[in-house]
């Protein structure tokens, strides 16, 4: 039993991998908005440490490594997407100061007080928006630096249909005010928050994804899971059509200001 449902994990896995791993990136996001997140962040020299955590094929790692000095690791779960991100590495000639690794986002491979810049697009919701907020912060220097971009809602109230869907989805989202306050009471200055420009979605995400499906539903035609698969994806991409007003992607900067966690909470 326990090897026949391993051989159907996998098997998902590895569908999700190959469906995404034909994508510059794996998430809504562009370079204009990873360059206008990092504007924000200053004190960045060629010691520093940065972590992009779930860092997919490492489209925003590139750009973000072509503009920062540093060190720069990227790490996420699935080792396809992590050799297809070494491999940019090397065509982009970084491979001295970048590496992509695998491993989990609740079980991080660094030092406490360690990093400089923590960098999560589209990815904190693997575990959380709160728990990675608060678990990452110890790998952060006092004076480090957190951007992440997460799912947003932005109206108090919003149509049953994209409300039933999120609920299902990820019920962490959240409104902005509500999530800048989860930024503050984890310990954290909140320093910038931006919506991502509906390109971030439309062109640098949305159209690469129909070009993927088109791929995967060739290659696996006949696939009832690779199948239901690929309409779950087309789904969410109306729902985005239909729903633009009421949710998107949104990037906050925050910085550690002090090595004590936020008083209130303790
Ligand atoms: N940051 C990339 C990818 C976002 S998609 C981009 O913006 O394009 C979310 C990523 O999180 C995927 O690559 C997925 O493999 C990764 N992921 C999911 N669960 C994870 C975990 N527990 N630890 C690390 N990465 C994880």
């Amino acid at each position: 039993m326990n090897t026949e449902n391993k051989t159907i994990h996998d098997f998902e896995l590895n569908l999700i991998c190959d469906f995404f791993s034909s994508m510059e990136r794996q998430g809504p996001g562009s370079p204009e908005a990873t360059l206008k997140a990092l504007s924000f962040i200053d004190n960045l020299t060629d010691k520093s440490l940065i972590a992009d955590i779930g860092c997919g094929t490492g489209g925003q790692t590139m750009v973000l490594a072509q503009h920062v000095r540093g060190q720069v690791t990227g790490l996420d779960l699935f080792p396809g997407f992590i050799n297809i991100f070494n491999r940019n590495v090397r065509k982009l000639g970084l491979q001295d100061r970048v590496e992509g690794i695998v491993g989990s986002m609740d079980n991080l491979p660094f030092q406490e007080e360690e990093l400089d810049l923590i960098w999560s697009e589209g990815a904190i919701y693997n575990i959380g928006f709160e728990r990675g907020l608060n678990e990452w912060r110890k790998y952060l220097k006092t004076g480090g630096y957190i951007a992440v971009s997460e799912s947003s809602w932005f109206t108090d109230e919003r149509p049953k249909e994209i409300n039933d869907f999120w609920m299902d989805a990820y019920p962490e989202i959240d409104t902005i005010p509500n999530q800048v306050a989860k930024i503050h009471k984890a310990g954290y200055l909140p320093v910038a928050t931006f919506i991502l420009p509906e390109n971030c979605w439309t062109e640098h995400y949305l159209a690469l994804k129909i070009e993927a499906q088109k791929i995967f539903l060739d290659k696996y035609a006949g696939n009832q899971i690779a199948e239901e698969f690929s309409a779950l994806q087309s789904v969410e991409d109306e729902l985005y059509h239909k729903y633009k007003a009421f949710y998107g992607y949104v990037f906050f900067i925050a910085k550690k200001i002090s090595p004590f966690p936020n008083p209130q909470t303790r």
